[in-house]
């Protein structure tokens, strides 16, 4: 008799650690169709603002620029409402302060800039001119930046020899470009205008690339500023700067920016 009572123990026994297997068991099949269940569940969409209109919009349908997004390529390539232009790389520099109070820039001035001189035809060197405006120069690399380093100096805009845009300053900003200037007797041509450098010199042709950058810029500038005339550094400061220079192809210029020639006080002929 006690024999079979043992027999019927562990009968039972045995039937007890087998039902707790197979529970284990749905357990974890249960769990791990429950975990694939959540992973089926997309991420919240990630909303970004556009830069130009404030607009928000979903990461993945806005256009990424530098630290920026944009809803559209015309909000992209417009100047916002804080004077930045969406296309260009801003590099902000310190070398700036506010234009006169309710003045709105109505010139723009060509400048041409190269570092050191002519080293953009060998070798891309407008990290220099960065550098340069931002006061971040390292006058080690060149006998000619230990003689400019510590010059403060800046401009709105440089368009490299590879047609790309850089931006330091808000336009509604002064940019520190123009110096001791006149133009048509009105004194210091900083307060009231927007300066913009070609990387050249006066011994190469500004590349086609370069033309069609600044034509884009201008259009840009005018739609922001229409009453904007056009000349060049050496123009407003005579006898003091000789830039953008005679490779600088005004005609060029007027034809391919679409401006009218009376916006062009100082002729198309090259100086
Ligand atoms: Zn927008
Ligand atoms: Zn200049």
């Amino acid at each position: 008799m006690i024999k079979w009572l043992f027999l019927f123990s562990l009968a039972a026994i045995f039937y007890l650690w087998l039902k707790g297997k197979k529970q284990v068991q749905f357990d974890s099949e249960q769990a791990n169709k429950a975990s694939a269940k959540q992973a089926k569940i997309p991420d919240p969409e990630v909303m970004v603002q556009c830069q130009y209109c404030s607009v928000h919009l979903p990461k993945s349908d806005a256009i990424a620029r530098e630290k920026c997004f944009y809803c559209s390529q015309a909000h992209l390539q417009s100047l916002d409402a804080t004077g930045w232009l969406g296309s260009a790389a801003w590099r902000l520099s310190p070398n700036q302060d506010s234009r006169p109070q309710g003045v709105d820039p109505d010139l723009l001035v060509i400048h041409h800039i190269s570092l050191p001189p002519g080293g953009f035809v060998d070798r891309n060197c407008t990290g220099f001119i960065v550098d340069f405006f931002q006061n971040k120069l390292d006058s080690s690399l060149h006998p000619y930046f230990q003689e400019i380093a510590e010059q403060k100096v800046s401009s709105h805009f440089l368009i490299s020899r590879q047609g790309e845009v850089f931006q330091f300053v808000s336009t509604q900003n002064k940019a520190w470009h123009a110096g001791l200037s006149s133009f048509f007797g009105r004194e210091k041509c900083n307060d009231f205008s927007i300066g913009v450098e070609l990387e050249g010199d006066s011994d190469h042709p500004f590349e086609d690339i370069q033309y069609q950058a600044l034509a884009k810029l201008t259009s840009e500038l005018q739609a922001i500023y229409p009453n904007l005339h056009f000349a060049g550094h050496s123009d407003i400061a005579p006898g003091r700067k000789t830039d953008p220079g005679i490779q600088f192809d005004w005609e060029k210029f007027q034809a391919k920016a679409d401006i009218s020639v009376d916006k062009l006080p100082f002729g198309l002929h090259s100086r």
